[in-house]
């Protein structure tokens, strides 16, 4: 996806503060963070959001969710949320599947 800003971090197009990163999977530290510890991990492959998946993905997920908590540990985060927003209204702004990892602060509940 030729404007995808997501595309472009993951083809190396625009600069990321990056965690990680391997074929399948980006990890980088969000730019306007929400908490003292706030990054992003990304399937390279562009998928608009958790409602675009294909039963095809559901290992690539797991490896997302698996990836994000063994960088939450590694960064000295061992409370954290995972958010997927998914459309709009929900707050997606980037539409480039991305599963946020906030913490290193307590996280209230309900959310917004
Ligand atoms: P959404 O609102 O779609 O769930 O989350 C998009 C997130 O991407 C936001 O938290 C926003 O701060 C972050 N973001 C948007 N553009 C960039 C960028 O160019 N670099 C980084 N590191 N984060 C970005
Ligand atoms: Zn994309």
């Amino acid at each position: 996806m030729d404007d995808c800003i997501f595309c472009k971090i993951s083809r190396g197009d625009i600069p990321a503060n990056k965690l990680y990163e391997d074929d399948e999977v980006l990890a980088f530290w969000d730019l306007n963070p929400q908490a003292p510890k706030h990054f992003l991990i990304i399937p390279k492959k562009h998928v608009v959001g958790p409602a675009d998946l294909a039963r095809e993905d559901e290992p690539l997920m797991g490896r997302l969710t698996r990836k994000a908590s063994e960088l939450a540990d590694k960064h000295g985060i061992p409370d954290f949320r995972l958010v997927m927003n998914n459309g709009a209204k929900a707050g997606q702004s980037v539409f480039h599947l991305h599963m946020h990892v906030l913490g290193g602060r307590p996280l209230s509940w309900p959310p917004g």
